[in-house]
């Protein structure tokens, strides 16, 4: 099965105590289909100016990404700029240009509107809104979110969340989202569970995530690394590698929701060695088996 996204499509310049880099590929969209086409076939949509050059268009399409929903416009590319400090887990926002992003208004060519796995990655949630409405019958749609979307469109990602079955978001992001009331984690995906999705998973960066559901609950820790280059993408490859397994297998239980959880841990884990995709480009199927069999051998205790 296939797996439709939606998402940002850019530049970004990364400041880490490691390096930097100037405008490299970058952007939700990207770094999730880039993940997700490890495992299933992916449509991406989205939008890039016309300084995105052939070049660029081939990284994505070398990996068999279908990117006849990807337009390309007059003007410039969405631009991110941010800066990581020590604790790699923190990062600011030094600057966004959302260019020609800004005003894209998502037309599902119709032969993408039967997807039936859809990841609407981080974007203004009407604009992943417009996404979902135009789906005829999807068996499962997932949506992510930042900060940002939080505080500043929060009605609209409180609707969002009525229409999707999953939602992946870091632990910052969902106390922000209860407001702060729930004492625990697992207090706050509970309560983001009453918001309409059956399935929320919360990442918390080096010490791995969680999967609410109404079968239970998961718990998984990071692929142990001890060194991390640049973070940036590793929430998005983290959603690629969950929902690009699940498109795989077509297998929604909880048992191999829990396998997802575990790929979409070891592809992050790839994501964060080098800067952009460069590490992802060098992977393939050999290295994900190994790191999932030694994500095994770690978390089996009896
Ligand atoms: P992550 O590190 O997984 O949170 O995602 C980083 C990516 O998100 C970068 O490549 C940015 O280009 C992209 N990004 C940053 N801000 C936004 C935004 N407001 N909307 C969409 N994508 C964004």
């Amino acid at each position: 099965m296939s797996l439709l996204v939606v998402g940002s499509v850019a530049f970004d310049s990364i400041d880490t105590p490691h390096g930097k880099v100037e405008r490299v590929l970058g952007g939700s969209g990207t770094y999730l289909s880039y993940a997700a086409s490890l495992y299933t076939d992916v449509r991406l949509i989205g939008v890039v100016g016309d300084d995105f050059t052939d070049e660029h268009m081939s990284v994505l399409k070398k990996r068999g990404i279908d990117l006849s929903g990807l337009k390309r416009v007059k003007g410039k590319t969405f631009f991110w700029h941010g800066r990581y400090f020590s604790d790699m887990n923190e990062r600011e926002t030094l600057k966004v240009d959302l260019n020609v992003f800004g005003e894209y208004e998502p037309e599902l060519p119709e032969k993408f509107r039967d997807s039936e796995y859809v990841f609407l990655a981080n974007a203004r949630p009407a604009l992943q809104m417009k996404v979902r409405e135009q789906l005829k019958k999807p068996r499962l749609v997932f949506c992510d979110t930042m900060d940002l979307w939080i505080e500043t469109k929060r009605d609209e990602l409180v609707k969002l969340l009525g229409m999707v079955d999953g939602v992946v978001l870091n632990d910052g992001e969902a106390r922000k989202l209860t407001e702060n009331k729930c004492p625990t984690l697992i207090a706050a995906g509970r309560r983001i569970m009453g918001m309409g999705p059956r399935y929320v998973i919360i990442k918390k960066g080096e010490h791995g995530a969680l999967l609410l559901a109404k079968e239970g609950v998961f718990a998984t820790a990071a692929y142990p690394l001890e060194h991390v280059f640049d973070p940036t993408g590793a929430g998005d490859t983290f959603g690629g590698g969950v929902l690009g397994y699940l498109a795989k297998t077509g297998d929604l239980s909880f048992e191999n929701l829990k396998k997802a959880i575990i790929h979409g841990t070891i592809v992050a884990s790839f994501t964060v060695e080098k800067f952009s995709l460069d590490r992802l480009k060098e992977i393939g199927q050999r290295d994900l088996e190994k790191r999932y069999e030694e994500m095994a051998a770690m978390m089996r205790f009896c």
